[in-house]
C-alpha cells in the first residue's frame, strides 16, 4: 500500500515564522520598484504616517488594506510603485518635544529644539517601521531605499520648489487679515483644519443704554469679555420693535463706549433679543462684518489667548478666565438681566481641540477660491471607492470660501523661502533648487531688486504641513527630479486615505496639483472607515480605548490581523473591533494550514492529460472558479470583505467540507476500487484547488501563504505569481448541484450518527466511514455517484427510487428530488 507523508512537516502553523518570511522578502527585493521595466506603472499614494507615537489598531489595520491593494495590482501584472514615507512635519512633535524635554519652543535656542524634534521623530519612525515590517508590507522602500521622510532636505526642497513656482505664477499673496487663530498652537490656521465642537456656555443678557433716549436695550451674547472691542449694536432693517434705533448710539456696559446702532441683515430677529452687538472678533461673522462695513477693528485677544490692556480688569486673563470675571464684574454693576446655559457648536482646533479666536496676522495665502469649479470638475473623473466618499469631497469644496492661509509661526517645518529687504522690505524669492533656511541661511541675494540695498531679513516662518503632505504624489512619481518616471507614474493611480483628511489632505492635493500642472492628480481615490471599539466608539488616548497592534500580533499573527480587517467592514465603513473576531480569524488561518498540509500528503499532478476526471472534481472546479470570479469583483473594487468572505467559504465549506470528504477515499485508493486515473484526478483536483486557493489568498494573509507555496510548489515566492484565471476543466452547471450534495452529505452523515441507529443495533459502533446497505440517490447527482458511494462507504448505491419507501429512510435533497438510505443490511 502507498504510504503518504505531508510536505508540510510542522503539525501546527507556526506564528513565529511570521518575522523570517518577512525578512527573506527584504532580503530579496521582492516588492523593489524598478521603473524601467516595461509593465504599466500601478503608484500609489500611501499616507505618510505621522511619527508622533505608536500605531493604534486602526492604522496598523489602515495599512493593512493599502498594502493589499498593492498586492493585487501586482497580480495583475502592474509595475506597483508603492514607497513608504514618514511624515515629520508640524506641531504634533513639537508639543511632544515640549512635554518630553520639558522645555518650552520659543524660550530655547531654535537650533536646539529641531534637534530635540528630530530625536523622538526618529524614535517614533523606527516604532512605525518596524509595525510595517511585522504586519508583512510590500512597500518598495523598506528594503534599500528607505523610506522617505517629508523632513528630507530633498522633501523640503522639492516643497520650496512648488511654492517658488507658484510663486511666480501669482498664485501666491500676503495679507494681514483677521484668520483663525489657535492660541494653543500659536498659529494662523486653516479653514480645513477647524472642527466643531458643542459645549456648554452661558447666554448673557446684558443691558446697554441707548444715549439719545437713556432706554434700556438689550444684547445676548456669549462673548462678554469682547464688549471692550464692542464697535457697533445692529439691528434687522424689518424689526419693528427697533425701527426707531438706526442712527441712535448705544453704551457698553462697564466700560461706557459710545458705539452706532445700525441696520443688518445678519441680526436675526428670532434669536436672543433680535440685537446683537458686533466685536472684534467673536466669531467668522464678525470678520465679515468689520470687513463689509470697513469698520477699524480693536484687538483684545493677544496672540496667547490672553486679554490686552483694552479689556481694563480682565486683561492679563485667559479667555475663559476673563468671560467668568467679567460676568461677575457685570454683574456687580447690576448690568446682567438673566444669564441663561445653552450649548453651542464652538470651532476649536483640528489638532489642539482648543477653541479658535480670530487674530489678524500677516500671512502668506495661496489662492484657492477662484479654482474651487475647476477642482469640482476634476473630481468627476476619479474613480472613488467606494463611490459615495466621492460627496466628502464636494460637500467640502462647497464651503470654501476664503483662501488657504499657508504660513505658519512654528519652527519644525518647512521653511517659508523668502527673504525682505531690509530697507525696502521687498520680498524676494531664490530660484528653486535648494533647500533654504532662511532664518540661519546667508542670504542667496546681493542686493535689493527695487532699492539696491545691500542687506536681507530671511522670513522665520514654516509651511502649514498640508503644503508638505500635499506633494506627496509628486514626490513619489519624480516630478521635476526623474522625467522619465514621471511621465510613467503621473497621474498617480490611487490615493488612498480616511475620510477624516478629505478636506485637507485629498483636497489641497488636488488644488496643489492643478496649481502645478494644470491636471487632475489621481485616477482612483480610496477612502476607507475608523476602527472603533467594541461599543462602536472612535479610539481616542481621552477616552483609553485604544487597542494597539503588537499584543495581538504576537498571540494571533499578524495574517490573522489582515484578514480580521478584510472581514469586519465593506470598505468605507467603520471597522469595530473584536478580539473574539480576531481569533475566530486566526482559526481560519489555522484551517488553511491545515488543509494544505493534508493536500501535501499527495503526489503533484499538474497535467490534466493523465487523469480521468470525476464529476466531484469537475464541481469542485466550477464551485472554484465562481469563487475566484467573486473574489475578483470585490479586489477590482478595491474593496476587500468580498474577496475575503469568498475565499474562506470556499476553502472551508466547500472545499474542506466537501470536496476533501468526498474525494479522500479515492485519494487514498487503499482499497484498489478506483483506476490509477481516477486516484491521480482526485490528486490534480487537490493541489488544482489549492494553489489557487493560496493565490487569491495571498494578498491578504501573504505569511501562511507564502510559506506553504515556497514549501510545497515552487522555489520561488507566491507575490510574482499572476492571478488565477478561470479553469475550462470545470463543468460550470454543477455549481447549481452545491445544495443538493450538500444535503445528501449531511443526510447520510446525521444518519450514521443519530441516536435512533445507535438505539437499533447497540451492539455496533457506527461512525461516518461505517458501511451503509443502500444508498439512492436523485438522477441529478448521477456524475458524483462513485464518490459518492465510496465516501458513504455504500455497499449498494443507485440512482433513482426504490420500488417501495417501506424501510428506507426519505430526505428530500432538493425540491422533489428525494434519497433513500437503507443503514442496515436485510
Ligand atoms: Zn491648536
Ligand atoms: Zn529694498
Amino acid at each position: 500500500m502507498q504510504e503518504f507523508t505531508p510536505v508540510l512537516t510542522d503539525k501546527r502553523w507556526k506564528i513565529q515564522l511570521e518575522p523570517e518570511i518577512g525578512a527573506t522578502w527584504e532580503k530579496k527585493g521582492h516588492y523593489t520598484f524598478d521603473h524601467t521595466k516595461d509593465a504599466q506603472v500601478w503608484s500609489i499614494d500611501t499616507p505618510p504616517p505621522y511619527a508622533s507615537g505608536k500605531w493604534h489598531l486602526g492604522g496598523a489595520i489602515h495599512y493593512t488594506l493599502i498594502d493589499i491593494i498593492a498586492r493585487i495590482k501586482r497580480m495583475k501584472g502592474f509595475n506597483v510603485n508603492f514607497p513608504m514615507g514618514i511624515d515629520r512635519n508640524g506641531l504634533p512633535i513639537e508639543v511632544q518635544a515640549e512635554k518630553e524635554f520639558n522645555v518650552s519652543m520659543r524660550d530655547v535656542p531654535r537650533e536646539d529644539f529641531l534637534r530635540m524634534c528630530k530625536e523622538l521623530l526618529d524614535k517614533y519612525e523606527s516604532q512605525i517601521v518596524d509595525m510595517c515590517r511585522a504586519l508583512g508590507f510590500s512597500v518598495n522602500s523598506l528594503e534599500h531605499d528607505g523610506v522617505y521622510r517629508t523632513d528630507d532636505p530633498g522633501y523640503r526642497a522639492l516643497t520650496q520648489e512648488t511654492f517658488i513656482e507658484m510663486w511666480k505664477k501669482g498664485l501666491i499673496y500676503e495679507s494681514g487679515r483677521p484668520n483663525n487663530y489657535c492660541t494653543d498652537c500659536n498659529t494662523t490656521i486653516a479653514d480645513a483644519e477647524i472642527e466643531y465642537a458643542t459645549a456648554p456656555t452661558q447666554f448673557v443678557h446684558l443691558r446697554f443704554t441707548v444715549k439719545e433716549t437713556g432706554d434700556e436695550l438689550v444684547i445676548a451674547t456669549t462673548r462678554p469679555e469682547l464688549l471692550c472691542s464692542c464697535s457697533c449694536v445692529l439691528v434687522h432693517p424689518k424689526d419693528e420693535r427697533y425701527a426707531h434705533l438706526p442712527g441712535k448710539h448705544a453704551i457698553v456696559p462697564h466700560y461706557g463706549i459710545e458705539v452706532p446702532i445700525m441696520t443688518h441683515r445678519e441680526a436675526d430677529p428670532e434669536k436672543g433679543t433680535g440685537v446683537v452687538m458686533i466685536c472684534s472678533y467673536g466669531d467668522s461673522t464678525d470678520v465679515r462684518l468689520y470687513r463689509e462695513l470697513g469698520m477699524k477693528p480693536v484687538i483684545a485677544i493677544d496672540t496667547y489667548g490672553k486679554m490686552l490692556d483694552v479689556a481694563g480688569e480682565i486683561a492679563g486673563l485667559p479667555v475663559t478666565e476673563a468671560r467668568e470675571k467679567i460676568v461677575q464684574i457685570l454683574d456687580d454693576d447690576d448690568a446682567i438681566i438673566t444669564k441663561v446655559r445653552i450649548k453651542h457648536p464652538t470651532p476649536i482646533c483640528w489638532r489642539s481641540k482648543t477653541p479658535i479666536e480670530f487674530i489678524p496676522m500677516p500671512e502668506y495665502y495661496l489662492k484657492q477660491v477662484d479654482h474651487i469649479d475647476t477642482i469640482r470638475d476634476f473630481s468627476k473623473d476619479i474613480e472613488f471607492h467606494p463611490p459615495n466618499s466621492r460627496q466628502l469631497l464636494l460637500d467640502w469644496l462647497d464651503a470654501v470660501t476664503v483662501d488657504w492661509p499657508i504660513s505658519r509661526r512654528r519652527y519644525y517645518g518647512t521653511e517659508v523661502p523668502v527673504w525682505y529687504c531690509t530697507k525696502c522690505n521687498e520680498p524676494h524669492v531664490p530660484e528653486p533648487g535648494p533647500y533654504y533656511q532662511p532664518w540661519k541661511d546667508k542670504p542667496p541675494f546681493d542686493t535689493c531688486t527695487k532699492c539696491g540695498n545691500g542687506g536681507f531679513r530671511g522670513d522665520e516662518r514654516v509651511f502649514d504641513t498640508w503644503m508638505d503632505s500635499s506633494i506627496s504624489p509628486f514626490f513619489i512619481t519624480g516630478y521635476n527630479r526623474n522625467e522619465e518616471l514621471f511621465k510613467k507614474a503621473f497621474p498617480c493611480s490611487v490615493r488612498p486615505q480616511g475620510k477624516d483628511i478629505v478636506r485637507t489632505w485629498l483636497y489641497y492635493t488636488l488644488l496643489r496639483g492643478y496649481h502645478l500642472t494644470g491636471k487632475s492628480v489621481f485616477d482612483h481615490v480610496w477612502i476607507s472607515g475608523h476602527v472603533v471599539d467594541e461599543d462602536g466608539r472612535k479610539m481616542s488616548k481621552s477616552l483609553g480605548n485604544i487597542t494597539y497592534p503588537d499584543p495581538l500580533i504576537k498571540q494571533y499573527g499578524a495574517d490573522a490581523l489582515r484578514l480580521f480587517g478584510c472581514l469586519e467592514a465593506s470598505l468605507g465603513s467603520d471597522i469595530r473591533f473584536s478580539e473574539e473576531r480576531l481569533k475566530g480569524a486566526s482559526k481560519y488561518v489555522q484551517k488553511l494550514f491545515n488543509i494544505s498540509r493534508f493536500v501535501s500528503m499527495f503526489p503533484l499532478v499538474e497535467d490534466p492529460a493523465d487523469v480521468e476526471l470525476q464529476g466531484m472534481d469537475r464541481w469542485a472546479l466550477a464551485s472554484l472558479n465562481k469563487m475566484v470570479a467573486d473574489a475578483e469583483k470585490g479586489y477590482d473594487a478595491l474593496d476587500f470583505l468580498f474577496p475575503a468572505v469568498s475565499v474562506r467559504s470556499f476553502t472551508w465549506s466547500v472545499f474542506a467540507d466537501i470536496y476533501l470528504e468526498a474525494v479522500k477515499r479515492r485519494a487514498y485508493n487503499s482499497d484498489g476500487e478506483f483506476s490509477e486515473a481516477q486516484q491521480k484526478a482526485a490528486w490534480f483536483t487537490l493541489h488544482y484547488c489549492m494553489k489557487t486557493i493560496l493565490k487569491v489568498t495571498a494578498p491578504i494573509m501573504p505569511f501562511v501563504t507564502d510559506h506553504v507555496w515556497t514549501t510545497v510548489y515552487a522555489k520561488t515566492t507566491i507575490h510574482h505569481e499572476a492571478y488565477p484565471e478561470p479553469t475550462e476543466l470545470a463543468e460550470d452547471a454543477f455549481t447549481d448541484l452545491t445544495g443538493t450534495i450538500t444535503q445528501l452529505l449531511s443526510f447520510v452523515w446525521k444518519e450514521k450518527k443519530s441516536e435512533d441507529r445507535k438505539k437499533e443495533r447497540p451492539d455496533v459502533k457506527l461512525n461516518l466511514r461505517s458501511e451503509v446497505a443502500e444508498l439512492w440517490i436523485p438522477p441529478s447527482l448521477e456524475p458524483f455517484i462513485l464518490d459518492i458511494k465510496a465516501m458513504h462507504n455504500a455497499k449498494e448505491c443507485s440512482i433513482g427510487a426504490p420500488a417501495s419507501e417501506e424501510g428506507y429512510l426519505v430526505a428530500e435533497v432538493a425540491p422533489d428530488e428525494k434519497a433513500y438510505l437503507k443503514v442496515w443490511a436485510d
